[in-house]
């Protein structure tokens, strides 16, 4: 796991320095960018395998990044938020992003959300073709296929698709999705999984085909086909 290569996107020097240290401490190359007009000129020029992008940032706000790195590339984003408010999130998930975490935070939680990202993105084991219905998910290109058409998919709706995929006609409970797919207990009342679960159903049922993924009430989710 390591030297990946991540680019940091912070503006505040102690906390830029803070995470760089944990980062090389852990293995990790490290890039610093401090506004995000020098970080996409570096993911673009050096493309790193993971970005940590600061919401509030001079110039460029994070979400604009976020939008810009996500319209030319998969790479995961986490973005760093002092903003602890659903609202937000859904804003920043709706730009691209694949996880949070609310300033402040401690170093270890930092590893576990990189280490969950790349644990997630990482292919592990020899490229399949995982299929249910018309759903056709393609675990080397990371590509799904609604019959003939193709659907491109953000590193986090590829994990969370695959999980399904992996268990048809199987109940998920939202315990198990968060485990699965973002590796750590997201605490509370986030509503992170019903958002990927919108975007899972706008991508895959975008010509109005007969929808799979669909919702057990307060259990969880389950693929299978309309009843
Ligand atoms: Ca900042």
């Amino acid at each position: 796991m390591a030297g990946e290569r991540i680019l940091l996107i912070e503006d505040e020097a102690r906390i830029a320095q803070f995470i760089e240290r944990g980062l090389i401490y852990e293995g990790y190359r490290v890039s610093v960018a401090r506004d995000g007009q020098t970080g996409l000129s570096i993911a673009r020029d050096n493309p790193p395998d993971l970005v940590i992008l600061d919401w509030m940032l001079p110039g460029l706000d994070g979400l604009e990044v976020c939008k810009r790195l996500r319209a030319a590339s998969d790479v995961p984003i986490l973005m760093l938020t002092a903003k602890d408010d659903i609202k937000d999130r859904v804003t920043g998930l709706d730009a691209g992003a694949d996880d949070y975490l609310v300033k402040p935070f401690s170093v270890d939680e930092l590893m576990a959300r990189v280490r969950a990202l790349f644990r997630r993105s990482t292919p592990t084991s020899r490229p399949e073709i995982l299929r249910f219905n018309d759903l056709t998910l393609d675990t080397g290109t990371h590509r799904a296929y609604r019959g003939e058409r193709a659907i491109d998919l953000t590193a986090k709706e590829y994990e969370l698709l695959e999980l399904f995929m992996r268990n048809p006609r199987q109940v998920l409970t939202r315990d198990v999705i968060f485990d699965r797919v973002w590796g750590y207990d997201f605490g509370g009342e986030s509503n992170i999984i019903e958002v990927y679960v919108r975007y899972l159903r706008q991508k895959t049922e975008a010509e109005g085909e007969p929808r799979l993924i669909h919702t057990v009430r307060g259990v969880g989710y389950v693929l299978r086909e309309e009843e």
